[in-house]
């Protein structure tokens, strides 16, 4: 697998592995008049998921960052190494999330008060969308939790 890097004049990054080349338009925007310029060819299965692991996580806001390195210590050695390639974001965020649910930082669901249901529709019946029908959400995520969960350790 090779991944071709473009960037574009209004700043979007687009991401191909189909030999894009200075002739493809912005796909990003679909804006037929901007020109990528190709910024760098990665080689490799491997290598291409590193890329693509390091691009998701240094575009998560540096809250994020901590929240998740605090949930999943584990994973800071993994980060040091570049040992990420079968690693996604979104999945480290909803296995800290489950931690930080385990671990009872929750709180009534502010949308149903607490009762797991809400107005009525097609889809979901009464069950309370924010929560599901369990009641309870995780706490906001702020600095103050953080240091909080470092705390208890
Ligand atoms: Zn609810």
């Amino acid at each position: 697998m090779v991944l071709h890097v473009e960037e574009y004049e209004h700043g979007h990054i687009y991401i191909s592995d189909n030999g894009c080349s200075k002739s493809d338009y912005c796909a990003t925007t679909d804006d037929k008049t901007q020109y990528g310029k190709l910024m760098t060819s990665i080689d490799g299965a491997d290598e291409c998921a590193k890329y693509l692991f390091f691009k998701a996580w240094n575009s998560e806001k540096p809250l994020i960052q901590e929240y998740i390195l605090t949930m999943i210590p584990e994973l800071q050695q993994r980060i040091s190494n570049g040992n990420v390639q079968n690693l996604s974001v979104n999945h480290l965020l909803k296995v800290a999330n489950q931690r930080l649910y385990k671990m009872g930082y929750t709180k009534t669901c502010p949308r149903c008060g607490g009762t797991g249901n809400y107005s009525f529709n097609q889809m979901y019946g009464t069950t309370c969308f924010k929560c599901g029908g369990k009641k309870i959400v995780l706490q906001t995520v702020t600095k103050k939790l953080i240091a909080q969960i470092k705390k208890s350790r």
